[in-house]
């Protein structure tokens, strides 16, 4: 196959870009071996390739959100969870202490309150963090196809800087959006975020949900179709933090970033791609992850709004 060629050229023609600067708010993402890049595409049959740093593992973060929404939706019901959060895009920032005017829900599950939300939903309203967990690093594990665990190092790391979640977390609670203590919500969705993945574990994660919840390797139905298609709709419009509108026009592939560097795209029907490179733009994107979408996207046909 010609496409493991392709890729390599693709790294190659993105690596010279060093724009951008690794998270800070952690010492742990701050000192980030920005050398790193790799790209991995996981095609609906099971085919996977990659290219570059490919088992390195880096956190999950943000990417975590759009399943974590699958896993509340499935766990809560879907009316339960759209009661409690919108899915609107925020046009904010991800960390943004902000919940939408008149029905006082978190605007989207893509930014931090939303996030932090849909991880109180998890299981059951008065679970523990660590119940919580437990399902979240289950269902991304079948996801990935292996065991996957938590970066302790990250997860500690977060939580001595938790100030601001916390404050999101106690802003949820007294607005009557999480029934339960708000420092165990944040501390459940802080270790979701620690979770370590590398490209390839990603790109079929991505994979799965472009199959229509089913695993192409194992065949088992993990996330029901209309859960699937809540969650490819809100990364569409909420997953690229606030470049979400520039995202959808240039490269038309729903989506979702995280801070560590990682970038995930789903082609619903047809493959499901992921990126890692450490430096991140204004926004909070992966600089060289953006780079090797738009190169992708645009070689390879695949903005959702083109006919092929
Ligand atoms: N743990 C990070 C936070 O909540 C995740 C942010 C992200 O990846 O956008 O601040």
């Amino acid at each position: 196959s010609p496409i493991p060629d392709y890729l390599k050229q693709v790294l190659e023609q993105v690596r010279p870009n060093d724009d951008g600067a690794p998270a800070d708010y952690i010492e742990t993402l701050a000192n980030a071996d920005t050398s790193k890049l790799a790209v991995a595409l996981a095609m609906v049959d099971g085919q996977v390739y990659s290219s570059g740093d490919d088992s390195v593992e880096f956190s999950i973060q943000s990417i975590s959100k759009a399943f974590v929404y699958a896993i509340a939706i499935e766990d809560a019901g879907l009316d339960a969870v759209l009661a409690k959060i919108g899915v609107e895009p925020s046009g904010d920032a991800f960390n943004k202490l902000s919940l939408e005017r008149g029905s006082n829900r978190p605007m989207n599950p893509m930014i931090n309150a939303g996030a932090i939300t849909a991880h109180s939903l998890v299981v059951a309203p008065n679970a523990t963090a660590e119940q919580r967990t437990e399902r979240i690093l289950d269902v991304l594990s079948r996801l990935a196809g292996r065991q996957l665990s938590v970066d302790e190092e990250v997860y500690e790391a977060e939580l001595r800087d938790a100030d601001r979640n916390m404050g999101i977390g106690y802003m949820l609670k007294a607005a009557g959006i999480i029934k339960c203590d708000p420092r165990e919500a944040v501390k459940g969705y802080i270790r979701q975020c620690a979770i370590n993945v590398n490209v390839r574990d990603l790109a079929m994660m991505s994979a799965t949900l472009c199959n229509a919840g089913v695993h192409p390797l194992t065949n088992e139905s993990i996330i029901p179709q209309a859960s699937v298609r809540q969650v490819l709709s809100v990364m569409t419009t909420c997953g690229m933090y606030d470049a979400a509108g520039a995202w959808v026009s240039r490269i038309g592939i729903p989506a979702k970033s995280g801070v560590a560097g990682g970038i995930i795209g789903a082609l619903p029907g047809q493959v499901g791609l992921a990126t890692f490179s450490p430096r991140l733009d204004a926004r909070g994107n992966s600089v060289r992850g953006v780079a090797i979408c738009e190169r992708l996207s645009s070689d390879m046909g695949l903005h959702m709004m083109d006919v092929s």
